[in-house]
């Protein structure tokens, strides 16, 4: 086998895994629940503030639906903090409570819009369920929490024919209250308790257990690997698990020389990031500082350590789009496969500055791969990320990054083989930079 041959079959091993972690986890929960499994394999242990922390330890945080993980480096109260934020939501479709519709002999589930799916992506399409529910515990602030996840292909939201919308091709408005409504079935009558009895099935208890429950829709599909060369890969959610997995991964990888390396990973970045498991919310800031204190350090320890951070906020970049080259800027255009792309905005709704982004190119460099800029057209207002919320409670040199994408917030988005590896790669030496 080649050198080059050899380092084809791992850029399509990494991709390989990332794919698999995207298939196993269909909601943000399912997300967190797997990386932290992940993390537990390479020996990130629970997080127990009142007990004290030393080089070498490898901490794990749920809460709720996020997932922060940090590792402790050599001499760690005179480095700083490495941080990559990044978020495991995607845009979707979220079941509505009482959700149960029967018309036209169909039963359909009402659903609601969570956060900006590409809509008109959703139509036949197999799709599955899955999220969490909550079941009777012992107390009734303490009710028991399950995620469940109903595999199989179980609904569809038909499309009409183009014989009696002859206009669908010249564009079609989605209306959601009307249209999105997926069937899961065929039916005279509705039946009592169909979804609970559904979930009931798959988790092993009793209809009557459940109290309630978060169920989004997503694309049975499995991610595949396309082009020619095998060189892209297709996938639901890439947006952003696959940033989640690399920073994820890459902190598992890296061995830190100093200061401490953590991996924030935030849900609800899709609907403003304003809750208690989003960016917005206080909780890494007094997660970091925690971490100081068990280290034997103090708030003026945590303080000057934060003058000594960096943070990369890591989500998916627009690339180029082959049909439609106009809505890229004339001279930066990222393209699939042409390495991490650094996302600068006059109106910062992304962080990096040039400070931050010749920092990150230089770590690109030092890692060998290449590097691109995002900026979006002078009239397009663009989207944003968790980056700038975070530098908020986080007053620390911030630099946006991503890779490059086509149709971000389809229910099927494509990326590239090579940019997962070089990310992969450049986040590692992140970790492992004094
Ligand atoms: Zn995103």
């Amino acid at each position: 086998m080649t050198d080059a041959t050899r380092q084809d079959v791992s850029l399509r091993r990494q991709a390989e895994e990332l794919l698999a972690f995207i298939r196993r986890s269909p909601t943000a929960w399912q997300a967190a629940g797997q990386l932290a499994s992940l993390l537990g394999e390479a020996g990130f242990r629970p997080y127990d503030s009142q007990r004290p922390l030393q080089t070498g330890d490898r901490g794990l945080v749920g809460h709720g639906s996020a997932l922060f993980a940090f590792s402790v480096g050599d001499n760690p109260l005179a480095g700083g903090f490495r941080l990559v934020g990044a978020h495991n939501d995607s845009p979707g479709l979220l079941v509505k409570p009482n959700s149960v519709v029967l018309s036209e002999g169909c039963l359909k589930l009402s659903t609601e819009v969570y956060g900006g799916p590409l809509l008109h992506t959703w139509f036949d399409r197999p799709l599955a369920l899955a999220g969490r529910v909550v079941l009777t515990g012992s107390r009734p602030l303490e009710p028991e929490t399950r995620l469940v996840s109903l595999e199989r292909p179980l609904l569809i939201i038909p499309n009409v024919a183009i014989h009696m919308n002859r206009t669908a091709n010249d564009g079609t408005k989605v209306e959601p209250q009307k249209m999105l409504l997926p069937v899961i079935g065929l039916a005279d009558a509705k039946p009592d308790q169909l979804l609970e009895r559904l979930l009931a099935e798959a988790l092993g208890v009793m209809p009557e257990a459940i109290l309630d429950y978060d169920l989004f829709l997503h694309d049975s599909t499995p991610g595949t690997f396309l082009g020619l060369e095998d060189e892209l890969i297709a996938s639901p959610r890439l947006d952003n698990l696959g940033l989640a997995f690399a920073a994820t991964t890459a902190l598992a990888a890296a061995e830190p020389r100093s200061g401490i390396s953590v991996v924030a990973c935030f849900d609800h970045e899709e609907i403003g990031s304003q809750t208690r498991e989003g960016a917005h919310s206080l909780y890494l800031r007094d997660l970091l500082e925690k971490i100081v204190l068990s280290l034997g350090g103090s708030r003026r320890d945590f303080l000057s350590m934060l003058e000594r951070s960096f943070l990369v906020s890591a989500d998916q970049a627009h690339a180029v789009h082959p049909n439609f080259g106009e809505y890229a800027d004339a001279t930066n255009r990222p393209r699939i496969n042409g390495g991490p792309v650094i996302k600068r905005a006059a109106s910062r709704s992304y962080t990096s500055d040039a400070a931050t982004a010749a920092a990150f190119q230089a770590l690109c460099s030092q890692a060998g791969v290449p590097c691109q800029t995002f900026v979006n057209r002078s009239d397009l207002r663009g989207g944003s990320t968790v980056g700038p919320v975070l530098t908020e409670h986080l007053p620390i040199p911030a630099v946006d990054v991503g890779n490059p994408i086509w149709a971000m917030h389809s229910i099927c988005e494509t990326g590239g083989v090579a940019d997962h590896a070089a990310m992969l790669a450049v986040l590692r030496l992140f970790f492992s930079q004094d």
